[in-house]
Parts: C-alpha cells; structure tokens; sequence
C-alpha cells in the first residue's frame, strides 16, 4: 500500500506549502527531491553539451542522456533506437503528423481521432488532413471509446487512428489492445498512434502488448521536468518518415548537393536538446519504479472512488460527473459541473481553500462542445494525495455552496 506520508517527505513543495491540497496533476505532477537534485547535479557538476565533447563533463553528460533513453525504453518494453526525445507528448504527436503523415496522407485517405482527445492529438490531425484533403473523421465518443465505435469510424481507407489511452477530461481508460485488433481487423496496414500523457504516469505500459505504432508522453506529467517529451515509434515505420527538424545532431553527412541523415533515434533530435531535463526523466522513471504502478493505479482508483462517492452524498443531483460510471473504467481523474456554479466561480472559491484544481475546457473543446458544457472542474489524484485531500475538497466545495447559494437551475 502507498503510503502517502512518507511520499509527501519526497516532495519538497510540501516542505514550503504544508497546507497545499494538489488535485492538479493531470496537469503537472509535483516534482520530488531527487529528480530536482538530479537537475542541479547535472548543472552543478557536468554542465557540459552531449555527443560533441571529447572531454570528461561532456562525455558523462553524453552518458546520463543515453542511459535515460535506455531506462525509458525498459520503462515500455521499448528498443533505445524508438526512442525519441522530444519538447513535450504535444510535440511527439506533431512530429509523427508531420514526418509520417505529410508522406502518406493523401486525398481518399481517413484519419480518425476520437472526441475526447486532448487539442494535442486532435488539432495536428486536423491540419493535416485539412492540409492534403483527407477525410478528418472523428468517433462520437463522449464517455469512453468502445469497440463498436471504433469498427463503425474505422474503414480500409482509415491510414492512422489517433486516440488517447486515458482521457484527460472523462478520466476513462480505454480497452486499447481491444481497439487495435478490431481497427486492425478491418485494416491490418492501419497505424495507431497513442496519446499516452496520462497513462504513462498511472499504468504500465508494455509497448509491444499494446501493439500500436506509436506512443507519446510527457516527462512532466510522470513528476519528470518539464520541457521533455517522449516519443515510441515502431523501428521500421521510423526508418522510413521524413525528419521532422533539420540541422546539427540529425545528420550524417551534408555536402552542398546532398544531406543524408543520422541513424535512428538521432535522425528525430535535432539540436541541442533539453539534456538536463532528459537526465532527471531517468529519476521520476526510477522512483515512479519503486513505488510500483500496480500499487499506483489501485491507489488513485481507490481514491477516485472514495471522491464520487463523497461528491454523491453532498451534492446528489445538483452535480453532473463527467466519464463512466462504472469505476474499473477510471482513473484517478474526476471531472464535474454543478447545475447552478460556475467552474470559474468553483476554481477561485477552492483556491482560497489552498486546494488547487484545473477549472476550464482542459484542452478539449470538442469534447466539451458535445456535452453542451462550457467548462468543468477537474480534480486528480496522484501518490501524494489521500482521502484526506478529498474531505478538503469536499469541505471547500460546501463553502462553495454556502457563498454562492443553494438554488438549484438546470442547465
Ligand atoms: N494529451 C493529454 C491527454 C493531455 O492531458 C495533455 C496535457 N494536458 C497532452 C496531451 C499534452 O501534453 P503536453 O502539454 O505535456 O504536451
């Protein structure tokens, strides 16, 4: 069982916050100590650019950024030649919409995304097909994404399917293995990138039982720094996309008629990278680790399910929970809407409170759109928090309701 007292001493944001309740980390996770330390070790100690150096500090910086990469591939059952270092999952997405996409998308092709997706995995597939004339199909799925919608979206026009694996919003997680046999079974050439964001933090993940294509996610959601994303691509479809930047790092050999490229994963990192937030990702990937994502994704669905029921006894009717029922379908991410609040309104009243929620579209507009919503209040779970950070949303929320009244209007 994770014990979050002892968690919450790795984290020194509550050292300097003791009263803070943090129900944010779908957004970012807080950092722990040793991947802080890890950041200033790297910048106290070795401050030096990778690959180029044939000096010490360089070549043991060169050596933390390429042991990361080999520690993110064990972390997904991935090769190190998949994978990519990149900016954030936003720029992972980006790069395979633009490298692969902009080689096989053409007119009569179909790229299909879900509803629910996060604008990172929604707007680049928009564009590109707005871009070269495919058809931009979108599953109609409010609550979750099953497999009749999947088989109903996907045909043997369907080139790539863009979904995420947890959503932001509606906190479900989806049956990807299911969904990619059954998109497979209509087109077994069909490549399925998945916005792994929020499950990368929360569940494990094998790449290969997957059996998608692609995978992207960020550092600084998996309490890693900011500024880095991942990218998993399979080998062979890697090989074959255009770069996605051009300059130092990415290739091999430039002469005035001719550039050729480097081999993978260098082909894709272009520049000088993020080096000492890729180092710290190795620690938040080792302490992540320790704790175990069985006991990870137990601890938040038990915390979720403690929330709805909370939420259930105070508020009844007057609040509308976004997401599935049915809590073996969730994770630690609890979306709602009061009839008669604003989230806005919510939001502040919580800050107050010291109890930090996201309150807003949560980058899915589409999705809110189709729920006749303008916002929501989002709050998630994460391995330092407790039911005790759930009774003071709850407590702050019955402040809510006293300051802004208890009439009761429908939407
Ligand atoms: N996808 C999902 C599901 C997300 O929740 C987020 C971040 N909120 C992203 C993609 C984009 O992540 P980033 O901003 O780190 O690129």
């Amino acid at each position: 069982m994770i014990d979050v007292q002892q968690i919450k001493k790795d984290f020194p944001i509550y050292e300097n916050d003791p009263d803070l309740v943090y129900l944010d980390s779908t957004a970012t996770a807080l950092k722990p100590r040793r991947v802080v330390e890890k950041l200033e070790e790297y910048y106290y100690h070795y401050p030096a650019n990778i690959f180029r150096g044939i000096y010490k500090i360089s070549e043991r910086a060169t050596a933390e950024y390429e042991e990361t990469r080999d520690k993110v591939g064990q972390f997904i059952n991935g090769d190190r030649e998949e994978i990519i270092f990149t900016r954030s999952a936003t720029e992972s997405i980006n790069l395979v919409a633009y490298s692969l996409g902009r080689k096989i998308i053409g007119r009569g092709d179909e790229v299909v995304v879900s509803l629910m997706e996060h604008h990172a995995n929604f707007v680049p597939w928009q564009v590109l097909c707005f871009e070269t004339g495919a058809d931009f199909k979108v599953i109609n799925s409010p609550q979750e994404i099953t497999i009749p919608m999947v088989t109903k979206a996907v045909t043997k026009k369907t080139k790539i399917l863009a979904i995420t694996y947890v959503s932001n919003v509606l906190g479900v997680i989806n049956p990807i293995k299911e969904i990619v046999r059954a998109a497979r079974r209509i087109n077994p050439r069909i490549i399925i990138v998945v916005d792994a964001a929020q499950a990368a933090p929360h569940l494990k993940i094998n790449v290969r039982e997957l059996a998608v294509d692609f995978i992207a996610f960020s550092s600084h959601k998996m309490v890693g720094p900011t500024g880095v994303g991942v990218l998993w691509g399979k080998k062979a479809i890697l090989e074959e996309m255009f770069p996605f930047q051009y300059g130092g790092e990415m290739i091999d050999e430039v002469a005035i008629g001719k550039t050729t490229y480097a081999n993978l994963p260098h082909k894709y990192e272009a520049g000088t990278p993020h080096i000492s937030g890729v180092i710290g990702l190795k620690e938040a990937v080792a302490y992540l680790d320790k704790i175990g994502f069985d006991e990870i994704s137990r601890h938040e669905r038990n915390l979720s399910a403690y929330a709805l029921k909370r939420l259930n006894e105070e508020f009844g009717d007057n609040v509308f929970v976004l997401g599935p029922k049915n809590i073996n379908k969730r994770s630690g991410i609890i979306s709602f809407t009061f009839y008669d609040f604003h989230p806005h309104d919510v939001g502040h009243l919580l800050d107050e409170d010291n109890v930090a929620v996201r309150v807003g579209h949560h980058c899915a507009m589409p999705l809110h759109t189709a729920l006749k919503i303008n916002a929501s209040v989002r709050a998630s779970f994460y391995i330092y928090n407790d039911r005790g950070d759930v009774d003071k949303l709850i407590k702050a929320l019955i402040r809510v309701r006293n300051v802004l009244g208890k009439k009761s209007v429908n939407l």
